[in-house]
């Protein structure tokens, strides 16, 4: 494949094809070398910008370097990773012509930072997390929000009722009776 690192308009540096790009067709390995998932976590943590990917047994991260590594981000891509006998490779999703900027979408997940998308396509959703992750995150957002709620109307009933026993109990303390000392 006639790749090349070009700056882009999306982010920093992109990757570019030279040449037109058959849709199906294998474009470039995501290769790197390869971390346990703790591995990664102790290395990266807190890093603003990553290249690792996660492979489907959960347990292994490669550490992306190379072309593979520098494509782009984008909600509306040109190509797709998968994982092949345990390497991963870039796929055009579609006939790609010359001097495009090659693509896919990162579908990011396990973070909680924010990964804010500038692919500028009419299909963008905003980050570069995958609409399953921001949809658990919206969950776990709206947990957090009842729990808080749910805190709230337990102080609130407790002061309401801490309110209705001093009243009854100012009540009781009017009402008893006075004694007439005569
Ligand atoms: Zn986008």
């Amino acid at each position: 494949m006639a790749l090349v690192v070009r700056p882009s308009r999306i982010h920093a540096a992109g990757v570019f094809t030279t040449a037109p790009i058959r849709k199906g067709a294998r474009v470039v390995e995501y290769s790197g070398p390869r971390l346990t998932a703790e591995e990664a976590n102790r290395l990266y943590d807190g890093a603003p910008r990553t290249y690792l990917y996660g492979l489907e047994d959960g347990k292994t991260v490669i550490d992306g370097e190379g072309m593979g590594a520098y494509l782009n981000h984008s909600c509306d891509p040109n190509c797709e990773i998968d994982e092949i006998k345990n390497r991963v490779w870039i796929f055009a999703l579609r006939d790609i012509a010359a001097g495009e900027e090659l693509l896919w979408d990162y579908n990011l997940y396990d973070d909680e930072d924010p990964a804010p998308c500038y692919c500028g396509s009419p299909k963008c959703r905003g980050t570069m997390y995958s609409r399953e992750w921001m949809a658990k995150m919206r969950r776990k957002a709206r947990k957090k929000a009842e729990k808080i709620a749910a805190e709230r109307q337990a102080t609130r009933t407790q002061g309401e009722k801490a309110k209705t026993t001093k009243t009854l109990e100012k009540r009781a303390g009017t009402s008893i009776p006075k004694r007439s000392v005569a």
